[in-house]
């Protein structure tokens, strides 16, 4: 079911290319595997599948050892609290999910203890959900600036995570608005910033998110079928 699964998300995924006039290697698909075994990660791996993004550190790192495959990409896309930067620093291949200078200041911390330099993403919450994390578009610059200080670490992009919505079309605007504000810092020039990833649009909203520019989705349902939280 995975491989089918994969199968069609991959047809849209190339399908939004195309009427973007935009090239498929431009886009990388993050299999989200949250809430699912590893028996189903084995599954797309088998399909080809090398990127998988997770929300909680613990299962991430659980995940990480039971498979241990060098060649997978693991995206933290959740929440990240400080406590568990030491546990994420050295295993994920990019951290989604930023949003404070104090964040980042810890995973500078751990990252200069391991001797490692760490790629990151800032979370804007674009919509400016008060129930989501992320920094607001106005204050990005500011905390990139200051992030960008920081010798063990890279911003590599922008993140955003859409309102829930019935129809895609509607997060279009959302989209937009990010790749907007990843121009305007691009053109600021700043030292060890580069604006080249922006993580946006899930199951109901990739393909716009697509079409609006995204380089990297994260798709979890369309790949993995419906969560079943307990
Ligand atoms: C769960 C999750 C996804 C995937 O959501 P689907 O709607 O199942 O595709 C993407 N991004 C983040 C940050 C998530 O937490």
């Amino acid at each position: 079911m995975i491989k089918e699964n994969l199968l069609e998300v991959e047809k849209r995924v190339q399908a939004a290319c195309d009427r973007a006039g935009r090239s498929r290697d431009e886009v990388t698909l993050i299999n989200v595997s949250k809430t699912k075994p590893v028996s189903m990660i084995l599954e797309a791996m088998e399909a080809g599948s090398r990127d998988f993004g997770e929300n909680k550190v613990q299962e991430m790192v659980d995940k990480i050892e039971q498979i241990a495959d060098p060649s997978l990409r693991w995206h933290l896309i959740g929440h990240l609290q400080r406590n568990k930067v030491k546990y994420v620093v050295g295993k994920a291949w990019l951290i989604h999910s930023v949003d404070s200078l104090r964040l980042a200041e810890q995973i500078e911390q751990e990252s200069a203890k391991k001797d490692v330099v760490t790629d990151i993403l800032i979370e804007v919450n674009v919509a400016e959900e008060e129930s989501k994390f992320g920094i607001t578009v106005t204050t990005a610059l500011e905390l990139i600036e200051k992030i960008a200080k920081m010798e063990h670490i890279r911003v590599k992009g922008l993140m955003t995570i859409a309102p829930f919505v019935e129809n895609g079309e509607e997060n279009r605007k959302i989209f937009t608005q990010l790749r907007k504000l990843s121009l305007d810092i691009k053109d600021k020039n700043i030292d060890n910033v580069s604006m080249d990833v922006l993580s946006m649009g899930m199951t109901g909203d990739y393909e716009v998110a697509i079409e609006e520019g995204a380089t990297m989705v994260r798709v979890g349902t369309g790949i993995f079928g419906e969560r079943n939280y307990q």
